[in-house]
């Protein structure tokens, strides 16, 4: 007989926001043909953190981005995502020269029982694995380190963070698993910088800019210049001044409440039995409340909208197993579905 089935808390949080999306990704092992760019970015910035976590050893840093960014010089993404995470971690070297923790570990994996609270009985069918960005130490107090990348930093976003129920399952896990107790959470939060390279002029938009000039001026001449794409070096320096500002950067310590474990053992436990069931009768129902969730389809809105054609699934999609996050080599949360 096979042992329990491993789960993390990427797959009960899509089962939770729509059953479809989680039967889609976790039965079906059903993947977009392309991945979210948000979250490649992200995973690349969490590598980052990683080796510099580590070692402190910015050249190794900006080498793995060079690596990671193989073919910047002809395409245009990865040449905005090796501008954007040169600046920023440059920018976060000089920011945190010194740290006031002590990395405990870094990219840590674990795996634990779920357990009914209300019995104190586990899971026979699932056990639920993950792997927290950090854990470091401050005097005797053990916290959690989160990376996160945003777009910015508001009172909103700092308000919200008390929501990330992930991270607080993840601390409760760590505890029982790993016999260290936390404290709370340290949110290492980095800004994506939106400045965006100079393009430059081509020689028609120039011709057409100076003809305007020249129709508006008394002399009937322009002795305007084209304007020539922004060099790589003076971008990067633009970037850098940005990344001085002190906004760019924020960490805001959250300590948990040890009523949220209990709460969330209990949420876990129903989402499992509620999949059971699910899976028994076959029936992941959709929740076309999420489709648009974040306003933009969701990853599997082609799919559900064709009703689970195999044309759409052979050109739009991949079969990929299950908890890519897991993975060595793997920092990165897996893709969610919205
Ligand atoms: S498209 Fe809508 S119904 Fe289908 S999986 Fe996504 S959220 Fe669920």
């Amino acid at each position: 007989m096979s042992g329990p089935v491993l789960t993390t808390y990427s797959m009960w949080s899509l089962f939770r926001n729509c059953r479809k999306a989680c039967e889609w990704r976790y039965i079906h092992e059903l993947v977009p043909l392309e991945r979210d760019h948000n979250l490649s970015f992200g995973s690349l910035i969490h590598e980052c953190l990683e080796i510099w976590h580590r070692d402190r050893n910015l050249p190794a840093v900006l080498d793995h981005i060079d690596r990671a960014c193989p073919n910047r010089a002809q395409d245009e993404r990865e040449q905005r995502d090796w501008h954007l995470a040169t600046a920023m971690m440059k920018g976060y070297a000089a920011r945190y020269p010194t740290e006031e923790f002590e990395v405990v570990a870094l990219e840590k994996t674990f795996e634990g029982k779920i357990v009914n609270p209300a019995t104190g009985a586990s899971s026979r069918s699932f056990v639920l694995a993950g792997r927290v960005d950090g854990i470091v130490r401050i005097g005797d107090e053990h916290f959690l380190l989160e990376h996160k990348t945003a777009s910015q930093i508001d009172a909103d976003y700092l308000e919200r963070l008390w929501t990330d129920f992930q991270i607080i399952l993840y601390a409760w896990y760590v505890e029982r698993t790993l016999g260290l107790r936390i404290a709370g959470i340290i949110y290492n939060i980095l800004v994506k910088a939106r400045l965006q390279q100079g393009r430059g002029e081509t020689e028609a938009e120039f011709e057409e800019r100076r003809r305007k000039l020249a129709a508006r001026s008394k002399t009937g001449k322009s002795s305007a210049r084209r304007r020539l794409p922004e060099s790589d070096e003076a971008f990067q320096e633009r970037l850098a001044a940005k990344y001085a500002e002190p906004g760019m950067f924020h960490r805001e310590t959250l300590y948990i409440s040890r009523d949220q474990f209990a709460a969330l053992q209990a949420e876990l436990w129903e989402l499992t039995q509620a999949f059971l069931d699910a899976r028994r009768r076959g029936a992941f129902y959709r929740n076309t409340a999420f489709c648009f969730h974040y306003r933009r389809p969701c990853a599997y809105f082609p799919l559900c909208r064709s009703g689970g054609s195999p044309n759409v699934i052979e050109n739009l999609y991949r079969k990929v197993p299950p908890h890519e996050e897991l993975r060595d080599g793997s920092s990165c949360e897996e893709a969610p579905a919205f």
